[in-house]
């Protein structure tokens, strides 16, 4: 994976990136946790599930059927007003954008993409990013150096330019 703070602001930059709908700090923090979520399945280490398994780290928590379920859910939860859809897809797409990074990454075994459909895993052709460490410890070492530097490269100079690019069109006057 990459670190939490890496998949967090790739979602914080993607609720940026709507072309309808102005999401603000509250849709930040929902989008970042469900884009460090899918993680939660790294409990399966020390409950003896094999990492291959459907269960076991980037499995099912890392499929497309899982970012769908955890998103209406977080509708359900947080649903506030109209413009559901765009909230839906664009906590989707947070969700989703955590196991498409995982598969960017140089370590550890691919995505179960189509979980609980398919147990196969995938990864990205190309992967520049340093897999980060599980382990807490280790990330305080020159590997979690090196993770950081990775994703600031490949997550944080794109997420920044839709920072930017979202700041200018917001001041730009709208006609409508
Ligand atoms: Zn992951």
């Amino acid at each position: 994976m990459p670190s939490a703070f890496g998949h967090a602001v790739a979602a914080i930059a993607l609720t940026k990136a709507s072309p309808r709908v102005r999401f603000g700090a509250r849709v930040a923090a929902i989008a970042a946790l469900s884009a460090i979520i899918p993680d939660v399945d790294v409990v399966s280490f020390s409950l003896g599930i094999p990492y291959e398994h459907m269960l076991g780290h980037r499995g099912l928590t890392h499929s497309f059927a899982f970012a769908a379920a955890w998103s209406a859910m977080m509708l359900l939860l947080f649903q506030r007003g109209e413009r559901t859809m765009w909230l839906w897809l664009c906590l989707f797409a947070s969700t989703a954008s955590h196991p498409l990074l995982d598969m960017c990454t140089t370590g550890g075994l691919g995505c179960a993409l189509f979980a609980p459909f398919s147990s196969e895993r995938f990864f990205f052709p190309w992967r520049p990013i340093s897999v980060s460490p599980v382990e807490i410890h280790s990330f305080f070492t020159q590997w979690g150096l090196r993770v950081l530097k990775s994703e600031a490269l490949w997550i944080g100079l794109p997420s920044a330019l839709v920072f930017a690019t979202a700041h200018l069109l917001k001041r730009r006057p709208t006609r409508d």
